[in-house]
């Protein structure tokens, strides 16, 4: 989309669209220096149990502040980071980062794991346990603690070495969750020679729970079968969130839960939290 044709075939290169190749091309610029110039920062969104309300954990998210672009979404820049070869230093960066500021919360038995995206590219080079390892013990962060998120699609083809180092990081204790689930897969038989131990069902299929629940069942009683836990992404609403539960879906995350959050704010956001509410919506920061 985007591109017009004019009367006679030409093309017309509208104000919006040189704005936003500028746009495109200072990110592309400027993200190499990025966290070392400070300007990436974590946020974490809070995972919560539906039926009892506990919140065993939370994802850290990327964000970037561009001196002259503002705040600059993931989506916006995950996929330059990936095409520049600089994600793997990015998620690293995200990692350390997540994990010193979080360790505290975790210490103190507040929370217990913290999830962290990492592309699929770090799966192609043998080196990826090992700067994972340096990186956690750097900061005191256990393996235990965390759940390592790909997207699903890493599994589409057969990535031998994905798997066989999902497979020693679930053995020493670390989850692995396959985020945005719900497009690729299409046969239990694939799945259950899988090295996961959590299903993140993609918002989309969240989105329309409430009136089509066919596909979130489907996938909360595969992942039963499998022994694997199931999060619902992005519940925005009370109905979802109704529809969600009675599913039998174990956990949620989302907008009508909690936003994205930095440490003080999820601090208070955990403070502030009733140890046995049953999850409904709490009045939340602004994402940041
Ligand atoms: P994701 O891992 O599936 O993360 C969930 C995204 O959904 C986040 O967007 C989150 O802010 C957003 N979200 C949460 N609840 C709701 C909701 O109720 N409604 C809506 N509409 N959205 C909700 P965000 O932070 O913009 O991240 C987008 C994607 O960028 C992530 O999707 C992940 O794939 C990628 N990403 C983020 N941080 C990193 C990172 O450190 N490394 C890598 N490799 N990818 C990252
Ligand atoms: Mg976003
Ligand atoms: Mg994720
Ligand atoms: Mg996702």
């Amino acid at each position: 989309t985007g591109k017009r044709s004019g009367r006679g075939g030409v093309r017309t290169f509208e104000p919006w669209m040189r704005a936003r190749q500028t746009l495109l091309q200072d990110l592309e610029d400027d993200l190499p220096g990025a966290a070392e110039r400070g300007e990436l920062s974590v946020v974490f969104q809070p995972v919560v149990a539906l039926h009892s309300g506990e919140v065993p954990g939370v994802e850290a998210l990327v964000r970037w502040q561009h001196p002259r672009h503002g705040l600059i979404e993931p989506d916006e820049f995950i996929s330059v980071a990936e095409a520049q070869g600089h994600i793997k230093a990015i998620d690293l960066w995200v990692l350390r980062e997540a994990a010193r500021q979080l360790l505290p919360l975790i210490l103190a038995g507040h929370l217990r794991t913290l999830a962290v995206n990492f592309s699929a590219q770090h799966f192609s080079e043998a080196s990826f346990m090992g700067q994972l390892r340096a990186t956690l013990e750097e900061t005191g962060l256990p393996l235990s603690a965390l759940v390592v998120e790909i997207t699903e699609s890493l599994f589409m083809e057969d990535h031998r070495r994905a798997s066989v180092l999902l497979r020693d990081l679930l053995r020493e204790g670390a989850g692995v969750a396959a985020d945005d689930f719900g497009w690729g897969y299409s046969s239990l038989a694939k799945l259950q020679h899988l090295p996961l131990s959590m299903l993140k069902v993609d918002r989309a299929f969240v989105a329309t729970s409430a009136q089509f629940p066919g596909i979130v069942r489907s996938i909360v009683e595969m992942a039963r079968s499998l022994n694997l836990a199931v999060v619902a992404e992005g519940i925005e609403t009370e109905a979802q969130l109704g529809a969600l539960r009675e599913l039998g879906c174990g956990y949620g995350q989302g907008y009508h839960l909690a936003r994205p959050m930095d440490v003080p704010a999820l601090s208070a956001w955990l403070a502030a939290r009733p140890a046995t509410s049953l999850g409904s919506a709490q009045p939340v920061p602004h994402d940041q």
